[in-house]
């Protein structure tokens, strides 16, 4: 693999730039391969690179039924933070932060990694109860998690309005310093050509139509482009995770809806942070473009289209001037959505399950993107040991027969 490095990059501006090789190897399908991962996402590039880094397992294919990164990955507001109440989701999404801080490193990759804080607003006295006990249950957890009062909160983030006269006015926030955002593609790119150097294939433009099985046990998919035999199938394929379920007869408690978010044209820096509000609900932040990146909730319905509909962005729209009145005359320069699968109790599902071999990593719903290498990481470990590791272990599907649920959907919060 080529490496990066400011002194290549001064070399290569040096020669025109055109020294630069391709940074993950195309690939046909073999006829075989010891795992097969469904889902070029960035949670299935990730499984594919720990598979192969971290077991020595690098007889593995990923398969993007379009580009890889095309689906969510591409697609999120790519908010991160790990301030979840319940111990499961901590450990997970703190697994995670941990490894998003040297990501970059790791990979040898920009990741554009930015710590710029998340502020999640309280506009009454309730709202205002239950985060300050989440930030409680945080730092048990070892999660950075701090209270602000509404000046602390105009210090961090002068834009924010915190009149007593206005219809909801800030009393307060939650501030985890140690979340923030980073740059979607960079991390899939990233991902990508770090497994391919250690053996990974990558095929795209193929998609799985169908999973074979034999006396209960994966035998190989069937794809646009031929059969491929393999005893082990990862499905990370997000808004198509219970399609996949479908191929092989496992029912998953899992809905498909759309989630979209739009950005504005670019403005000077004006959102130092990442800020969410559930009351108003609506979430922004500020791309290093200068656009503002906003996001809000899913649209009602049960649907497989790449796009939603107006009354959210309307909703979305109106709840953002309520919050910062000074961007009303901004205008909308784009505006995207992605299908995400949410389950019931707001928290995913990593698991293995009654079909031997076939395994799933699905139902981060409109929040998985923050997740991405623990997920990754976690879920390379099922599939490799083929048995849960602690971190995952409360995801399975089992938690919606037993009523162990992680019922997460405060911290989820505004869908992001
Ligand atoms: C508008 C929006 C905003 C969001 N904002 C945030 C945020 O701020 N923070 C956050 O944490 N999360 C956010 N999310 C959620 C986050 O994007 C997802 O949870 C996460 O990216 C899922 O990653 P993934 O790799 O599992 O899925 P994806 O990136 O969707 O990858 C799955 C892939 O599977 C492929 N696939 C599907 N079926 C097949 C098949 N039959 N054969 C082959 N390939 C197939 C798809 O083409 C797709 O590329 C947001 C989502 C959206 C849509």
């Amino acid at each position: 693999m080529d490496r990066y490095s400011a002194i290549r990059l001064i070399r290569e501006g040096l020669n025109g730039h055109k020294g630069w090789g391709r940074i993950w190897r195309g690939a046909t399908p073999k006829a075989s391969y010891d795992v097969v991962v469904i889902g070029g996402g960035g949670h299935g590039l990730a499984t594919a690179y720990y598979l192969a880094k971290i077991h020595g397992i690098t007889n593995v294919c990923v398969i993007e039924k379009g580009w890889i990164g095309g689906g969510n990955s591409g697609r999120n507001t790519t908010i991160i933070r790990s301030n979840y109440l319940f111990d499961a989701s901590a450990a997970i999404y703190n697994h995670a932060l941990e490894l998003w801080k040297g990501l970059g490193r790791e990979l040898n990759f920009n990741i554009m990694m930015s710590h710029r804080g998340v502020l999640n607003l309280a506009h009454d006295e309730h709202e205002a109860r239950g985060l300050k006990r989440r930030v409680e249950a945080n730092r048990l957890n070892g999660v950075d998690a701090e209270w602000l009062d509404a000046k602390q909160v105009k210090e961090f983030c002068p834009v924010i309005n915190i009149s007593h006269d206005i219809r909801y006015p800030v009393l307060g926030a939650t501030l985890q310093r140690s979340g923030g955002v980073n740059r979607h593609d960079a991390v899939v790119w990233g991902y990508a050509r770090a497994a391919s150097a250690l053996g990974v294939d990558i095929v795209e433009q193929c998609e799985v139509t169908d999973i074979r099985t034999e006396a209960g046990a994966v035998t190989g998919v069937e794809t646009t482009k031929g059969f491929i035999r393999t005893p082990k199938v990862a499905s990370v394929t997000a808004g198509h995770t219970s399609v996949m379920a479908k191929m092989v007869g496992v029912k998953l408690p899992i809905e498909s809806h759309p989630l979209q978010a739009l950005v504005s044209e670019p403005i000077k820096p004006l959102v130092p942070c990442v800020i969410m509000s559930n009351a108003v609900h609506v979430y922004c932040s500020q791309s290093d473009k200068g656009e503002l990146v906003i996001g809000a909730g899913i649209d009602a319905y049960n649907s497989y289209t790449q796009r939603g509909s107006m009354d959210i962005i309307e909703h979305q729209m109106s709840s953002l001037c309520e919050l910062l009145p000074v961007v009303s005359r901004l205008r909308m320069m784009r505006q995207w959505g992605g299908i995400v699968d949410t389950c019931p109790d707001a928290s995913p599902i990593i698991t293995k399950t009654k079909v031997k071999g076939f395994y799933i990593n699905g139902g981060w719903g409109t929040g998985g993107w923050k997740a991405t290498p623990g997920s990754g990481h976690a879920f390379a470990d099922l599939v490799a040991r083929d048995e849960p590791n602690a971190i995952a272990a409360p995801f399975t599907v089992d938690r919606f027969y037993s009523g162990d649920l992680v019922a997460e959907h405060g911290a989820a919060a505004v869908a992001h």
